[in-house]
């Protein structure tokens, strides 16, 4: 806080971030004698009290350094901000690889990243701990690592102890095996494993200022999932095994779906079954001789050029997402839906009809107030999603030294 006149403080920053430039100000306490402590103090709660702190820590902490004077700790002499000092390193398991990556915690910034590709579903655990000594390298005296994060687009039952993929086709039998490969490899670490889709609805959360407003965001991937943000938490936290929205059923007739049953929303309208149900035919109609197989970026553009088998199709998935958007919404009555990832590439055709089609579906107390919209942020939103999740439920800035193992 500075003062904005003779009687009253301006508003409350960050320590760093607002006008009192520290450096000279612990610069002038030194001169004139100052022995006592300095308290860090920010008039908030939650996370971002932790985050600030934090940073306003590591100025202090800097100024013992850079001292060389044995009392510091207790009489700072020079204050000196650092931005690339905490990172989290964050694993995405992917198909066939391992995407690691070295992100700041105080602004994402992407320090190093690294790529392993992945032979079987026996070594992501290995592959994980592998491109995690790669990434250390790129660490300097002033920069540490935090907390190693995986992101997972699965299921992670805290109870059994196990993860389950079937992008990965992880069993719980090979995901058992995985988070005890995890445990031994990261004994001196702080390790979480989180849900895909609940770090992407986590960087929405925080880049978009959702703190108070409850919302679905679905992620259109090799699957379709969601996280339901309500009352300021996810359900069932970064796990994703409160809801399997991509099996809601949309047509007990319809397609086959791996879990067993028929007609599941991702079996009828997830990226894979296009080929399956219009491929031939749009393609054919289009003239495509490139051999491309259908996809939503496909059936966008067609659809987009007037190409009917391809609008006719575009309709069919749009309003087969409305179908369980409207339960989703009648069952949890979000302010709003977010459709990320791939769902992005289906277009403003595809929105403009699911949003045509709430106007007369479900109850209209619960769905007149919807919104839905596109995701604005990038895929990779992910990695500093995990990053800040991470940080936010597990990072305990007392205890630096611990090794904690957090599913979800
Ligand atoms: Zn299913």
């Amino acid at each position: 806080m500075y003062p904005t006149n003779g009687h009253e403080l301006g508003n409350e920053v960050p320590l760093g971030q607002g006008k009192v430039h520290y450096p000279a100000f612990i610069k002038k306490l030194k001169e004139i004698g100052y022995q006592g402590d300095i308290t860090i103090e920010r008039e908030m709660t939650g996370p971002d009290q932790k985050r600030d702190i934090l940073s306003a820590r590591e100025i202090l902490e800097d100024v013992g350094q850079l001292s060389g004077n044995a009392s510091v700790g207790r009489n700072p002499c020079y204050l000196h901000p650092k931005h690339n000092c905490h990172y989290i390193a964050v694993a995405e398991w992917k198909q066939q690889s391992v995407e690691t990556r070295l992100v700041d915690i105080n602004d994402g910034y992407e320090l190093d990243k690294t790529k392993m590709h992945a032979d079987s579903t026996e070594c992501y655990a290995s592959l994980t701990i592998l491109c995690y000594e790669q990434l250390i390298k790129a660490l300097t005296k002033e920069t540490r690592i935090s907390g190693v994060c995986i992101i997972l687009p699965g299921l992670i039952d805290q109870k059994r102890q196990s993860l389950i993929s079937t992008p990965l086709q992880i069993d719980w039998e090979v995901g058992g095996r995985l988070i005890e490969q995890l445990k031994s490899g990261f004994l001196y670490e702080n390790l979480c494993i989180l849900n895909d889709t609940a770090c992407l609805s986590y960087a929405e959360i925080k880049s978009k200022g959702l703190k108070n407003t409850d919302f679905a965001y679905i992620n259109f991937a090799t699957g379709i999932g969601a996280a339901l943000y309500m009352q300021e938490r996810i359900l069932g936290g970064a796990t994703g095994s409160n809801t399997q929205f991509g099996h809601c059923c949309i047509d007990p007739d319809g397609l086959d779906c791996y879990c067993g049953a028929k007609g599941c929303l991702e079996a009828m309208i997830g990226e894979s079954a296009l080929p399956l149900r219009w491929g031939k035919e749009i393609l054919d109609s289009a003239g495509n001789e490139t051999g491309n197989s259908l996809n939503y970026s496909l059936l966008c553009k067609l659809a987009e050029s007037g190409n009917e088998n391809a609008v006719s199709a575009l309709q069919n998935v749009a309003d087969g997402f409305s179908l369980a958007a409207v339960d989703l919404i009648t069952l949890v009555h979000p302010q709003r839906i977010i459709i990320g990832g791939k769902g992005i590439e289906l277009g403003n055709l595809f929105l403009r009809r699911v949003k045509n089609n709430l106007k007369h579906m479900g109850l209209r107390y619960m769905v007149e107030n919807v919104t839905v919209s596109f995701s604005t942020l990038s895929s990779d939103a992910a990695y500093y999603g995990a990053a800040l999740y991470y940080f936010d439920t597990y990072y305990d800035f007392t205890a630096e030294n611990s090794n904690g193992f957090y599913l979800g």
